[in-house]
């Protein structure tokens, strides 16, 4: 007995991308746009079109190119709003226009300043605008949990009534503990008339940590849509974290008797995708898909693990799709073997990539025996970031030391294929090969945050460097990954001035469309 079925909602290019310091291009979104589609998600939201022109381009190639999800675009309850929305989103295959107006009274008295009863009114009628668009119309009260419950009730008979087919259930401030959310939804479920035309949705937020709590006791108690984002990311602590609902419902079936359509094998990749997008890094313990999350270190627990996985595993990692970190290519492998593996996991390059990529593997075969599933993510990451760059790193070399001048030489290749070159000393060795792209590309743009990981165990491990800058007022983060750290972080830094180069060049663009 599988159940009844929970909708999967996606804010990753909407909540998550509104998160600070993030900023994706079009492409980018598309990207993980597709790999949504493919993890199985029911709805994607895409973005906030109104908002900008950048979010409004992305909503409209990703309703363009995504076909087996419904394209949600966000709109205020306002008629231009609305309307954008809808530009955005009309040539999906299945399209969604959802409408938030604040129901709360702190909202209403200090942002609004309107009265319940023309709150209601424009709850309504925005509803009914967009469903003259549009057969699949979502409303959230915004900041629910703080609304007043009569009221609500109203709001959302008003909005059904009105043509709304999903009421998202909205812990904007991240407030509710899961026992009051459930009898929150118990109560909607009871209280609300029309409340069978219409998906109740949630959308918690982390502020106490119990976004995916509520999440869960919220479907308990009727909810059949879950907005949540991958890795969690979002405002402030960020949103309900969506490998962890769909691995909640999965592995506690026996309890929620519901299930989703996500293919969990998916979840890890598409975790590393996000995190590689848009540069934030998966903590360690995180549960689900931090490196830590199967990893035992207790001798016990080892030991049972060796003699039955069940004793102290509750899920199988290869359910999620981690990747084994066990040797899987040498120097010795071809290159049939190394893409046989790559499909495995889930890539596929076109020839000219996939020449690419092979001869960097060979490269990191000589200088580390051991090459893991894990390296050759980075590697293809690697490969993915240089595909859409505008300069090319071609050589960086540093002299450094306790008594030297730290000094670096950087060679580039321009976007005409020029070939550019500079020096210039530093502080330390990373300042100097700072200073000497700077020299060359000509971008002024602060260095924010600098921060290096290892990927694998070992001395010989690859080291991966994330940077973040900011120009402009916007913030662009870049990564980079070597065996050589002073060369991972070179790359990082072409990787963050190539995302800002190319973003100033599609609004550019964008501006001279008709
Ligand atoms: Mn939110």
């Amino acid at each position: 007995m599988k159940g009844e079925r929970v909708l999967i909602f996606d804010t990753t290019l909407r909540d998550g991308e509104q998160a600070a310091g993030t900023s994706l291009n079009p492409n980018e979104k598309l990207e993980i746009a597709r790999q949504l589609e493919s993890l199985g998600v029911d709805i994607i939201e895409a973005g906030f079109p109104i908002t900008s022109q950048g979010d409004f381009d992305a909503v409209r190639l990703i309703s363009k190119e995504v076909r087996n999800s419904t394209i949600c675009a966000l709109c205020h309850a306002n008629d231009e709003a609305i309307d954008r929305a809808w530009e955005a989103v009309k040539r999906a295959r299945k399209g969604r226009i959802h409408v938030f107006l604040s129901t709360s009274k702190v909202h209403l008295t200090y942002q609004l300043k309107k009265s319940a009863t023309d709150v209601l009114k424009l709850a309504t009628s925005s509803v009914a605008r967009a469903c003259k668009y549009c057969g699949d119309v979502e409303f959230t009260p915004m900041d629910t949990t703080r609304t007043d419950i009569k009221f609500l009730y109203e709001v959302l008979e008003g909005v059904i009534d009105a043509g709304a087919t999903t009421v998202n259930i909205a812990d904007t401030v991240g407030y509710s503990i899961p026992s009051e959310f459930g009898r929150l939804i118990e109560g909607i479920c009871k209280n609300v008339p029309n409340i069978s035309k219409a998906v109740i949705s949630v959308h918690c937020h982390n502020d106490l940590g119990l976004a995916v709590a509520n999440s869960l006791e919220a479907v308990r108690r009727g909810a059949r849509q879950i907005e949540c984002t991958v890795n969690g990311i979002g405002e402030r602590a960020g949103n309900a974290a969506m490998e962890e609902i769909v691995m909640g419902i999965k592995t506690r079936s026996d309890q929620y008797h519901l299930y989703t359509d996500i293919d969990t094998m998916q979840l890890y990749k598409t975790s590393r995708m996000v995190s590689e997008f848009t540069g934030f890094i998966v903590p360690q313990n995180k549960a689900i898909v931090g490196n830590n999350a199967f990893r035992h270190q207790s001798g016990i627990h080892q030991d049972g693990i060796i003699k039955e996985a069940n004793t102290y595993e509750i899920m199988d990692p290869k359910d999620v799709g981690v990747p084994s970190s066990a040797l899987v290519l040498g120097k010795l492998s071809g290159r049939h073997a190394f893409k046989e593996r790559l499909l495995e996991m889930g890539f596929s390059l076109d020839d000219d990539a996939l020449i690419h990529a092979f001869k960097s593997f060979k490269e990191l075969a000589d200088k580390k025996k051991v090459v893991t599933d894990r390296d050759i993510q980075s590697l293809i990451g690697e490969e993915m970031r240089t595909a859409s760059e505008v300069y090319h790193l071609d050589h960086v070399e540093v002299s450094c030391g306790n008594h030297s001048m730290p000094t670096a030489t950087v060679r580039l290749i321009g976007p005409n294929k020029e070939i550019l070159a500079d020096a210039a000393l530093g502080t330390g060795p990373v300042d100097a090969v700072y200073k000497a792209i700077n020299r060359l590309v000509r971008v002024p743009n602060q260095l924010t945050e600098f921060s290096v990981n290892s990927i694998t165990e070992g001395i010989d491990a690859m080291g991966e460097v994330l940077i973040r800058i900011e120009s402009g007022g916007a913030g662009y983060t870049g990564r980079g990954a070597d065996t050589d750290i002073i060369v991972a972080s070179a790359k990082a830094y072409m990787n963050a001035l190539n995302r800002l180069l190319v973003q100033k060049r599609t609004s550019r663009q964008v501006e001279n469309e008709p």
